[in-house]
């Protein structure tokens, strides 16, 4: 049986998986995605990860890989159906019927934000359309840029760009926010932020890069870059029932890592958390598998071992 079994080969996984293999543990990542890296690879470059500004998404993930590849730790390419906890720890069961125990999980399947399933979209990610004003904001620099969305992320994204960019436009649908009222008003406030209520962009135009955003309304806005903000969506249909989730679905749990379920673990995106970064991430891989390697040594005590 495996020490543990980390599922999810993101920054957050590969993490716990290196500070794993340095601790001697029997473990190995369970990627849906064959040699996959996460969420990181689609981020066309991450400036705020310390000590190698300006890398691009791509390459970052392939460095934490061919790190975990360096120090021999096991992939498994499946996807898992099904989490089972028995006694001594957990089964997970695999698409093609196969399975495989471990004393401890520690999920990092992560999350995904929401897109804005409009016409182009898909077309300009990396090329005009992001999901992430930290991650990306820097490349807009004194140019116009429009937020998406009225909750927190979108009015805190539309300040942090208007710090930036030369002009913001903050499309919501409603003429309410579920933003915070005070940065609602701090927003208001800014000469160089616009808010467009009542409308949501219908499609997104441009040649080899985004220019416009048409929409509902018929209307067109000219611009360099669009910010999609309409939340996250952590991947963990499969715990419900399983360990404790909050409101939108997130893993309950602390910077260490430990859940309402012993021996079940999480880390990086998909935990109740306020920063969700590539530098998280890799924290809350380290933090975990240190928590798994308390848990097997207090186990192995109790055990008589
Ligand atoms: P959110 O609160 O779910 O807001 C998503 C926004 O996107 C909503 O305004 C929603 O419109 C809009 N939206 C979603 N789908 C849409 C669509 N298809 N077309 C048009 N509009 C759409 O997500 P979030 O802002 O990422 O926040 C997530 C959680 O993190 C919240 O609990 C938030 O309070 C928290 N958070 C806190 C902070 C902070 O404290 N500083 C910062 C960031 C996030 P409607 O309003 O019309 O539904």
């Amino acid at each position: 049986m495996l020490d543990a079994i980390i599922i999810g080969s993101g920054p957050a996984g590969l993490a716990a998986a290196i500070y794993g293999k340095r601790a001697n543990l029997n473990i190995a990542v369970v990627e849906k995605e064959y040699e996959g890296t996460g969420q990181i690879a689609e981020s066309s470059c991450v400036d705020n990860y310390l000590g190698l500004p300006g890398i691009n998404g791509y390459d970052l993930g392939e460095q934490f890989r061919n790190h975990a590849v360096d120090f021999g730790v096991d992939f498994i390419e499946h996807e898992v159906v099904a989490i089972e906890k028995q006694p001594g720890g957990w089964k997970l069961a695999f698409e093609d019927g196969s399975s495989k125990e471990a004393r401890t999980v520690i999920y990092a399947a992560g999350a995904q934000p929401r897109k804005a399933d409009v016409p182009g979209e898909d077309r300009y990610i990396g090329k005009g359309v992001s999901y992430c004003a930290i991650c990306d904001g820097a490349f807009y620099k004194g140019k116009t840029v429009a937020v998406l969305g009225g909750g927190d992320t979108a009015v805190d994204e539309a300040l942090y760009l208007s710090d930036l960019c030369e002009k913001v436009y903050l499309i919501h649908r409603r003429t309410e926010f579920r933003g915070a009222a005070q940065c609602v008003e701090q927003a208001r406030k800014k000469a160089n932020i616009e808010f467009v209520l009542g409308e949501t962009v219908k499609e997104f135009v441009g040649g080899e890069k985004l220019t416009a955003v048409r929409l509902n309304s018929g209307t067109s806005i000219e611009l360099n870059g669009v910010f999609v903000a309409y939340g996250s969506k952590p991947q963990t249909e499969l715990l419900r029932g399983i360990v404790a989730l909050d409101d939108s679905g997130y893993v309950v749990a602390n910077e260490d890592g430990r859940t309402s379920q012993e021996g079940f673990f999480v880390a990086g995106d998909v935990r109740t958390k306020t920063l969700r970064q590539v530098v998280t991430a890799v924290s809350d891989g380290a933090n975990a598998i240190t928590s798994v390697a308390e848990y097997i040594k207090i186990g192995a005590i109790g055990d008589g071992v």
